[in-house]
Formats: C-alpha cells, structure tokens, sequence
C-alpha cells in the first residue's frame, strides 16, 4: 500500500476525531485511519454518549492532581462541544449532519435516590461543590418538576441536581458522521485491523503492518484503538513501560415507547455509583426512544460477554429509580462495548520513547466527551504548531509510566472496602434488621488486604479495579494477580521505582 504522513489506528471516536482535526489543520498531510468496518465491541459505539463533565466529578476527583487534571481535560471538552459539532456537522454535511443535530440534548438532571449507597451520596456532594466552586450553571430543582423522571414509590429522589450544558449526543450517529467528514477531508479510511507498530533502523516508528499481511508506511503513528492499544504497544516497548489496559465491559440497551407518553428529552443519571459508574438514561434522535446504561466488570482479559445478573439489576434499577414506564418499552438494541481502561484508570495521552509514536486512549469512561479535547491536543502535538506546555493537564498523562498512585495503599484498601460494602447493597444484598453493613466492610476488607498482600510490593489501586478480584468467583482464580504481581515487578525495573 503507498505511504502516508499519519497512520491513527483505530476508528472510534478518539481515532475519527484525530484524524478529522489534524486534516483540517493541515490538508497538505495525508491521513489514514485503519480500523474494521464492524467495530465488534468499540466503546464508542455502545457509549450513550453523555457529554458529561461535572456528572462525573466523585468525591476524589478534586483531591490528587491527576484527577484534577483528567477533570481539566473534561471541562476543556464541555466548552468545546457546541463549537466541535457545529464543525462536525458542517464537515460531514447531508443526512449524517442532521442525525447528530436531532440526536444532541442539552441538560442532564443528576438524581440522588433515596436507595443510593454512601459513595453515590459523597460523589453527589463533591460534584454540587465543584459547580458551585467553578460557577458552572446548575441548580437543585424539585424532583416532581423534572420531564421524564416516574420513578416507583419508595425510590423516589430527595435531590436532583441540574447540570444546564451537559447533555448528550447519539455514539451511532457521531462515529458515522465522523467518518464521513473525515472521507470529505480527504481522510483515507482503511477498512482493516493492524497487526503490528513497524520500526525504521534508527528506532523511529515507519508505519503498521495490517493483518492481511500489507503494510502502511507512515512517518507517525497514533494509537487510538480503544482497549485493543494495550497489546499493540506491548508488541513495541519493553515490559512494564506503560500501565497495562484493562477491558471494562458494559452493557446498555435502547429501547422504544409505546403508548405511555413522550420521554424525557435530557439526560437523568445517578452519581457515578460503588465500583461502577452512573445508571443514565439518555433520549435519543427518536422521540420515543431511549438508552439506558451501563454496566461495567473490569478485567484483564476481554470477557466472554455480560453477567445476566448485571443486565437484570441495571433494568431493574432503571425503571425502579428512573422511571416506571421503561419497563414496558419495547427492547430495540442490546449494545456491549469494551472501555480502555488503564490499570490506574487514567489515560494514555501524547508521545513516548519511539519516535513518531503517540498514544491517544485509556479514557475509561468519559472518552467521547473528551475526544474533541484529545483531538485537538494530539493533533497540536503533532503537527508541533504548539509545544507542549508544562501546565498542560496533558502532561499527566504520559503513556510511560508507574501507575499513578492517588491514595496510600492502606487507603485503598478501606476505600475498596467500603466501596464493595456499598456495591452489595446496590445489588440487592439486605441485612437481617439487627445487623448493619458492618460485617459486609470487614468480610471484604479482609479479601482485600489479602489480595494485595499477595502482590508482595502493592500499588494502591483504584476501588473498581480491585473489586472483580474478590467479588467475581472466576477472577479468584490467581492467574490476573499472577499477571499484576509480574507486571508491578517489570515496571519497578523499567522505571527504577
Ligand atoms: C456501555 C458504555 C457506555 C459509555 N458511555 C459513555 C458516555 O456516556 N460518555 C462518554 O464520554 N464515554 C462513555 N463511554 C466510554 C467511551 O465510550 C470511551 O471512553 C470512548 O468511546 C473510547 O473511544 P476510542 O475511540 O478510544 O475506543 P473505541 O471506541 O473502542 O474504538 C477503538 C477502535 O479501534 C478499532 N481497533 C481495535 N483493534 C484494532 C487494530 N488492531 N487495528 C485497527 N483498529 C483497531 C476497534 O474496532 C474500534 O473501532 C462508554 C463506554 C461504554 C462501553
């Protein structure tokens, strides 16, 4: 295959959105983006997608600056949306245009139900004091008041707050909509999977190899290919380089009235919630249709599918806490997709030891609203029109490194423990009247400490990635500890940690 100035490896959101920027600042470059036309289990496709930046502030993203600085990079994208689809729509133009207008819905209404656990109410709180700390526009409003939330008597919320600029937008639509402005930028799209990153004599990255066995020259390379990026730097750097990628697999379904009134037309979410993230129901282009998401169960390897249990209690807390009537809509679409998702949650942002190679994933779950930031960063960092600036939240993020670490390890083990009591009780665990949750916390606090005592020199891990360890009986199996333990024992070496 002939040759190109940039290769983005990957076609989802992240890699489209590249793509399409870097053309737009330099159309004298050519562009291609390798990816499969089917996307089996891209994030982007199954993402709702809420543009959603103080909805998920918890209660530990102001307390580390790596946090701080994933949170700077959201509050980036949220002023960027309206400009970035207007831009998108005017690329893209025709019927791929209009989908994404119909489908973008302003406001997001975050309800904190009389159900929710404690982490889900400390997550509330710290988002409500973010808004009012930066002055974004939001208020509390009155439960009855708000279109679109019925829940069951007995889940009724006792607040509700409302987030005026982040709404949401249709994943589908905007991916589509992506590829054809990128096809009217002249992008080349590849319609394949890539095998390997290639490397000149000197080190430097000279394109990818696909699996056909063709190759594609290229002076850069990005790698934007969601979860699916882990293995393909694990081909290139040396062990323990960069974090590895984790598979967060989620679930979400969309749905269709019928006969039981008009749907909400913003978004109504929980806080993201213990070991996972925020039920959200979001409308779609059709005014009778909805999304409800998502699950997540993070794992080393890709999973055999979704827990039937994980889908029941999504349902369930969907029509329980949000609104009755979604429990006789109609089923539409179930959609599953993996998020990358970096051991220590934070993504892989920016240029590493390999000339020409650059990283652009690890966004967990807030990837698609912070593509247009990423987008614009990568492209500016490509295109060296601006040099990196020290002050960049960006620069938290370089792909080579430790796992970043934001708590004490004795902290993470009684933040996961206190996370796992709260999870139980999501998921319908109910104590005998005389007793509190108090034996849950120590029951998984004495699993907890074990695991990461057997990691001989832990890292204070995350709650959510800690969690399947213990709580799903097919991780307990040793062999993802096994791959932690030699994975912390390559990265101590490689980085002299
Ligand atoms: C159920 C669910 C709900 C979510 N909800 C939201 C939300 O509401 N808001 C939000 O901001 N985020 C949400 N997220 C997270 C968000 O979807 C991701 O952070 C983001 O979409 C990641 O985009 P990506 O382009 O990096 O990865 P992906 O969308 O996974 O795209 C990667 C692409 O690379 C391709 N690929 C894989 N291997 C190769 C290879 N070897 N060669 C070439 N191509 C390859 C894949 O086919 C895929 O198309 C959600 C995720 C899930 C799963």
């Amino acid at each position: 295959m002939p040759g190109t100035d940039v290769v983005v490896v990957g076609n989802g959101a992240v890699g489209l959105s590249i793509a399409v920027e870097i053309a737009r600042r330099a159309p004298e470059l050519h562009v291609s983006v390798v990816g499969p036309v089917e996307r089996t289990r891209a994030a982007s496709v199954a993402a709702g997608a809420m543009l959603n930046c103080f909805g998920e502030v918890t209660a530990h993203t102001r307390r580390h600056r790596a946090s701080e600085a994933r949170f700077a990079i959201a509050r980036v994208a949220l002023d960027l949306w309206p400009q970035w689809l207007a831009e998108l729509e005017a690329d893209a133009g025709g019927a791929e245009a209009a989908a994404v207008r119909a489908s973008w819905s302003e406001g997001t209404f975050v309800v904190m139900g009389s159900s929710s656990g404690r982490i889900a109410g400390e997550n509330f709180a710290a988002m409500r004091e973010a808004a009012v700390e930066l002055g974004e526009p939001h208020e509390l409003v009155d439960p009855e008041q708000v279109d679109g939330l019925a829940p069951r008597l007995g889940q009724r919320p006792f607040q509700v707050l409302h987030l005026r600029r982040e709404g949401a937008v249709d994943g589908r639509a905007v991916v589509t909509a992506l590829e054809r402005a990128a096809r009217r930028r002249n992008v080349e799209l590849v319609p394949a999977t890539v095998r390997s990153v290639l490397r000149a004599s000197d080190g430097a990255v000279s394109g990818v190899e696909l699996r056909d066995g063709r190759t594609v020259s290229a002076g850069a390379v990005v790698l934007a290919a969601g979860v699916a990026s882990g293995a393909l730097a694990d081909q290139v750097l040396p062990a323990g380089a960069v974090p590895p990628m984790l598979h967060g697999t989620g679930l979400a379904v969309t749905v269709k009235r019928v006969n039981t009134g008009p749907r909400g037309p913003h978004v109504i979410r929980t806080p993201n919630r213990a070991g996972t993230c925020g039920l959200h129901v979001v409308p779609l282009a059709g005014e009778d249709e909805q999304y409800i998401g998502a699950t997540n169960v993070i794992g080393f390897d890709p999973a055999p599918g979704v827990y039937l249990g994980l889908a029941q209690t999504m349902l369930r807390q969907a029509s329980e806490q949000v609104d009755e009537t979604l429990a006789v809509s109609y089923v539409q679409r179930w959609l599953v997709g993996t998020r990358p998702i970096p051991l220590d949650c934070y993504p892989l942002i920016g240029p590493c030891s390999i000339p020409g190679l650059l990283f652009a994933t690890g966004t967990y779950r807030d990837g698609f609203h912070s593509s247009p930031a990423i987008a614009r960063h990568l492209a500016s960092t490509l295109l060296q029109n601006s040099p990196e600036d020290n002050d960049s939240p960006f620069t938290q993020f370089v792909p080579e490194r430790m796992p970043i670490e934001t708590t004490s390890v004795s902290e993470a083990v009684e933040g996961a423990a206190r996370h796992a009591a709260d999870t139980m009780h999501d998921q319908g665990t109910q104590m005998p009247w005389w007793l509190d949750h108090t034996p849950l916390e120590e029951w998984a606090r004495g699993r907890i400490r074990a695991f990461f005592e057997s990691l001989e020199e832990p890292v204070a891990l995350l709650p959510e990635v800690i969690d399947p360890q213990f709580l799903d009986p097919a991780a307990i199996d040793t062999r993802s500890t096994d791959r932690l333990r030699r994975y912390l024992r390559a990265a101590r070496l490689h980085h002299g940690a």
